[in-house]
């Protein structure tokens, strides 16, 4: 399996992906090793991911390079990616001694009844390559912290990082025997779908979430999917600064290349500030340094997978074709890596394809609305239900906006985050089940109720 610089097309380095018989003997060491690694207390497994955090930290550079190297993600989001991921780790640190304590919940009158929380047992991860380090911490540390074993499987797109959160993992104390990184493409993630995994936690499209859902549901075992999104910001117009708003919600945008799961994807404008608002985003979206995302003051490198290219080309030409003004960008850029121009789109309307596919890159549908509730509408018009987000000043005419969302996630006046405090969750074709919170730790364990008459 050829690992290629999305930004010179050179092959870095080639890998040999995991064969059948070798998923299979590495399935059978984690069943031996998971056994052991639940009996182990809280605080040894937590102070071994406490370990890995640092030494996380400690290689933060080098392993910023191969993030950006293997992914094209500019150097300083990768650094940003890294370092923003630790919080995982204190979070947990600080809270799940108590979420995976015993609870006591009657003992008197000659009854005593409680609830513990026993792991699942050993888990497939099998992971996006969009931000492989928040979308990895949030599954496979919650599940070593609660004595699961895991296998994970990072994207072909991220194996490089997927193979250091091995090495560290180890080194940090983790036996061998409790996580393994599997090598290989969706073929091989295909193959994990056959095995006797006891539970299965995606990240990634909502096409490869179905069908893995699907594939093992016969297995009747946990099935955890963090899906797309196509996520909504609306502004209105009693915004404080327009062009600021415009900044933060370009930024929302474009950051990562527009490949989060939780970038703003359409924007919904009042119609007073329209003008002003596309202006002065446009501006903003034109000064984003484009290249090499070694450099450490580029803003959009390359996409990470070169089929996106043509998903954003056929977005544009729908688009032009049914009515839409292109402001800046809408080509491929010619040479070498996948690059495409930061592009922007006004006067857009739902036939469009912007506006209701989820284009995962540096490309934003505008459209115009008269009030609250055509923006309502329109937000709510569609398959997904990651996040939704609201800029005003008002904040009791943006909550009333918010909590007509189905969405897991909303936001006033901020947009494209994740938060290690709050559950993080997908409705409808978002996906389905929370990571994160105490509520994310629950997932991987179940709950078994004791009724005990001393
Ligand atoms: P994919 O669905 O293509 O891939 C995700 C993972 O599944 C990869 O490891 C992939 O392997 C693997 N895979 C592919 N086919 C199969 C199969 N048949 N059986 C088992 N595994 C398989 O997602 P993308 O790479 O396109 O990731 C981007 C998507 O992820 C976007 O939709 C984004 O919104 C979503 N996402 C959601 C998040 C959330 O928290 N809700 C967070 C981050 C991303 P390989 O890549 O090697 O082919």
């Amino acid at each position: 399996m050829k690992i290629k610089n999305p930004a010179t097309d050179e092959i870095i380095v080639a890998l040999k992906p995991d064969s059948k018989a070798e998923i299979g003997q590495k399935l059978a060491m984690l069943k031996i090793g998971q056994k052991d690694w639940a009996k182990e207390t809280i605080d040894d497994r937590m102070s071994c991911l406490v370990r890995f955090g640092a030494l996380i930290q400690e290689n933060l550079q080098e392993l910023a390079f191969l993030l950006t190297s293997e992914t094209g993600k500019p150097i300083q989001q990768a650094l940003n990616e890294i370092k923003g991921a630790h919080n995982r780790i204190e979070h947990l640190n600080a809270h799940a001694r108590h979420w995976l304590s015993k609870e006591i919940m009657v003992d008197s009158g000659g009854t005593h009844e409680q609830i513990t929380y026993e792991p699942l047992g050993v888990i497939a991860n099998i992971s996006a390559w969009n931000f492989p380090y928040n979308v990895g911490y949030n599954v496979f540390l919650y599940a070593l912290a609660a004595g699961n074993a895991v296998a994970y499987k990072p994207s072909e797109f991220a194996s490089l990082t997927g193979q250091q959160f091995e090495f560290y993992l180890h080194r940090a104390g983790v036996p061998k025997n409790v996580f393994q990184c599997i090598i290989g493409s969706g073929d091989v993630g295909q193959l994990l779908l056959e095995e006797d995994f006891d539970g299965y936690f995606f990240t990634g499209s909502y096409g490869t979430g179905l069908h893995i859902a699907k594939s093992v549901a016969h297995k009747l075992v946990p099935v955890q999917l963090e899906l797309g999104g196509k996520d909504p910001l609306y502004v209105m117009e009693d915004v404080l600064d327009v062009k600021q708003a415009a900044i933060n919600a370009a930024e929302g945008a474009f950051y990562n290349n527009g490949q989060s799961c939780c970038a703003v994807e359409r924007i919904y404008v009042a119609e007073r500030i329209y003008d002003d608002f596309v202006a002065a985003f446009t501006t903003e979206v034109k000064s984003y340094p484009i290249g090499n995302p070694l450099n450490a003051e580029t803003f959009i490198g390359p996409l990470t997978r070169p089929e996106q290219l043509q998903v954003l080309e056929y977005q544009v030409a729908d688009a032009l074709a049914k009515g839409a003004t292109l402001l800046t960008g809408g080509n491929k850029i010619k040479g070498k890596g996948n690059y495409f121009e930061p592009t922007v789109l006004m006067n857009c309307h739902h036939g469009m394809k912007v506006m209701m596919e989820e284009s995962f890159g540096p490309i934003i549908g505008i459209q115009k609305v008269d009030n609250d509730q055509a923006a309502i509408d329109l937000m709510r018009d569609t398959a997904y239900g990651l996040t939704a987000a609201v800029f005003s000043q008002d904040k009791e005419r943006a909550m009333l906006v918010l909590e007509q969302m189905d969405t897991g996630t909303v936001y006033w006046n901020c947009c494209d985050r994740v938060s290690p405090n709050v559950p993080w969750s997908g409705r409808k074709n978002s996906g389905q089940g929370v990571t994160l919170s105490s509520q994310g730790i629950r997932a991987f364990v179940q709950p078994k109720a004791y009724h005990l008459r001393p």
